[in-house]
Parts: C-alpha cells; sequence; structure tokens
C-alpha cells in the first residue's frame, strides 16, 4: 500500500520508496545531527545528487520556522493566552530551539521530495 507524501515527509523517510529511513540517526541525536544517509537501505536510491544538495534546504528550514513561529502565535490565540509581545515573541523563540533539530530534518526531507519521485514499484523490482 502506498504512504502519503505528507506521512513521508513528516516521518522522515525515503523520498522514493516511502519506506526506507532517510536520516542516519533520530533528529535530536546530537552527534549525528540532521546527517542524511548515503542510501535508502531499502530501494538503494542514491539521497544526494551533488555535493552540498542539501544546503538549499536552508532555505526550506526559513519556511518551517516561519510556520512553526505562526502556529505558536495561532496556539496563543485560541487558548486565549495573554502573554503580551514579550511572552509571545519569548514561546515563538523557545518552541524554534525545541523544534530546531526536527526542523532541519523535515526541511531536509521535504527537499529531497522535490527532487525525487515516489516510485512504489521500485521495492517489487528490488525483491
Ligand atoms: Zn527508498
Amino acid at each position: 500500500m502506498g504512504k502519503s507524501i505528507v506521512y513521508s515527509i513528516l516521518f522522515l523517510k525515503c523520498p522514493q520508496c516511502r519506506e526506507g529511513e532517510f536520516l542516519e540517526a533520530h533528529p535530536y541525536k546530537l552527534s549525528n545531527m540532521n546527517k542524511v544517509k548515503k542510501n535508502c537501505p531499502k530501494c538503494q536510491l542514491k539521497y544526494s545528487i551533488e555535493p552540498s544538495f542539501y544546503t538549499g534546504s536552508m532555505y526550506v528550514s526559513y519556511g518551517v520556522g516561519i510556520a512553526v513561529a505562526v502556529a505558536v502565535y495561532v496556539l496563543t490565540l485560541i487558548f486565549g493566552l495573554d502573554f503580551g509581545p514579550t511572552g509571545i515573541l519569548t514561546s515563538i523563540v523557545i518552541a524554534l530551539i525545541i523544534t530546531m533539530p526536527y526542523i532541519g530534518a523535515v526541511s531536509k526531507s521535504i527537499w529531497a521530495h522535490f527532487f525525487f519521485k515516489y516510485d512504489p514499484s521500485i521495492l517489487k523490482k528490488a525483491a
């Protein structure tokens, strides 16, 4: 059964088969922070088209960071929390610091999904 692209991006899966792991380790494992594997362990897709392929994912992470900031702001509105401007800014900064490793990982995942096409038949071919 095929998995959705949202699942694949959020759970850091291979963009081609959506089964294999994308990162060497968990995003919060700081020693190996957001290191992308060389190949997909399931379909053998090479994750980097060229050296420093993932540098461009930095632009994606700005966008994801802004989305997190907006989400925090909206949550304070939904829950009617009146922190004042400084409080809201502080909450946003704290949320960004906490989610930073994951933002970096998801941004690389989005970047890869942008360049590689989903091909569920690849696993059958490999098997
Ligand atoms: Zn794969």
